[in-house]
């Protein structure tokens, strides 16, 4: 996928790239956000700017007073440290970078189980803290009618679904709180598959997703 390929036109909030920047997110939210960054000019601009603000309030912190030797030790350090290797990303075609080293494959490799009405899911392993998952959506099929506990964030890698609020296409995130309450529908002419992160549980109105939502991690 490539970001050319259609516009862009769901961006991140300021609250979630201020969040980012200071590194106060959960991984599945970090996860989802690098990799709509990793696809938009625009939300990385953006970034760029709070990165520096915050690093014109670190500067301007008070100073802790250093041991006279500390610059030579420092220096010491940098020269006789050997440089840590890089971390190898796996290329993966048609994979943002961020994604590629949580599925360790391609697309098509991802091992679906069944969440119910056609839509699968595979859970990505990160930190407790909220979950991150991608979604398969088959053409103009629905996830369930939900409402949100806490934040959820939906990229679409493929296709394009289309809920109350707007149409989402490839790059596109939407930010869900507690205030929306949605059917997201995939488009008629093709699979839609998503990258999602919660840090809550969801709220479903039906009665069987809310039976099988405690084993779906949903
Ligand atoms: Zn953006
Ligand atoms: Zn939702």
């Amino acid at each position: 996928m490539t970001a050319a390929m259609t516009k862009i036109t769901h961006h991140l909030t300021d609250a979630l790239l201020m969040a980012y920047s200071a590194g106060t997110l959960p991984e599945a939210f970090n996860l989802t956000i690098a990799t709509h960054l990793s696809l938009c000019d625009e939300c990385r601009a953006r970034l760029g700017a709070f990165d520096s603000v915050g690093g014109a309030l670190l500067e301007g912190c008070d100073t802790v007073a250093m041991a006279d030797d500390s610059l030579e030790a420092t220096l010491a350090r940098i020269t006789g440290a050997t440089p840590a290797a890089a971390p190898r990303r796996k290329r993966v075609e048609g994979l943002p970078a961020p994604l590629a080293d949580y599925i360790g494959g391609s697309l098509d490799a991802v091992k679906w189980r069944p969440v119910g009405m056609g839509v699968k899911q595979a859970i990505l392993r990160t930190s407790r803290d909220a979950t991150a998952r991608l979604l398969y959506i088959p053409a103009g099929a629905a996830v369930p009618d939900h409402g949100h506990r806490g934040t959820e964030l939906t990229l679409v890698l493929r296709g394009a679904f289309r809920d109350e609020t707007d149409r989402f296409g490839p790059g596109d995130i939407e930010v869900a709180d507690e205030s929306l309450h949605h059917t997201p529908v995939a488009d008629i002419g093709a699979d839609c598959i998503c990258l999602a992160a919660t840090d809550a549980p969801l709220r479903f109105r039906g009665l069987i997703p809310r039976i099988a939502q405690p084993f779906l991690r949903i």
